[in-house]
């Protein structure tokens, strides 16, 4: 992870398969998985075992520039863990968290902008055989992720009551 790349898909297929194994869960949401298209097809063997299926993939389409901007700037409190961000989010006080007013901030090292083109470009390399096989089985719905988070947040909740998750 360190180095931007992924966990290998066999492994990852063996903790989703142990996640659906939970007793008395049904319903699931996967964030950022599958995201290869051999995690996709893993993941259709393993659901259809448990006579489970996909009801809804939700696809946040976002600029790569405006992506790695908006994730490199990400730092958090060392004491409370409140997110902050360069741009979008600075405390109110420069230094100070303006939740417990702990003055220590940590950086992930993945969220540096050359880890994070690198692990972009894996991405995009492999999301699209992702998003194609989800497509040609009717079950996408696109969201415009350089939206406003408020907006966002509509779109998402719009999908999940069309789809009836809730109402
Ligand atoms: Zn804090």
């Amino acid at each position: 992870m360190e180095s931007g790349l992924y966990v290998p898909d066999e492994i990852v297929t063996e903790i989703i398969g142990n996640v659906l194994e939970r007793p008395g869960k049904v319903n699931f949401i996967f964030d950022g998985y599958p995201r290869t298209l051999n995690q996709a097809l893993a993941f259709d063997t393993l659901l259809s075992v448990k006579k489970l299926k996909v009801d809804l993939v939700i696809n946040f389409e976002v600029d790569t520039e405006l992506l790695v901007e908006r994730v490199s700037g990400r730092f958090s409190c060392a004491s409370c863990g409140a997110v902050y961000h360069d741009v979008y989010k600075i405390p109110l006080v420069s230094g100070v968290c303006d939740k417990c007013h702990g003055n220590k901030f940590i950086r992930r090292k993945d969220d540096n902008p050359e880890v994070l083109k690198k692990r972009v470009e894996v991405y995009m390399k492999e999301i699209e055989a992702v998003r194609d096989f989800y497509r040609n089985k009717g079950l996408v719905k696109d969201i415009d992720a350089s939206q406003a988070a408020e907006s966002i947040q509509a779109e998402v909740k719009n999908s999940l009551v069309q789809s009836g998750f809730i109402i």
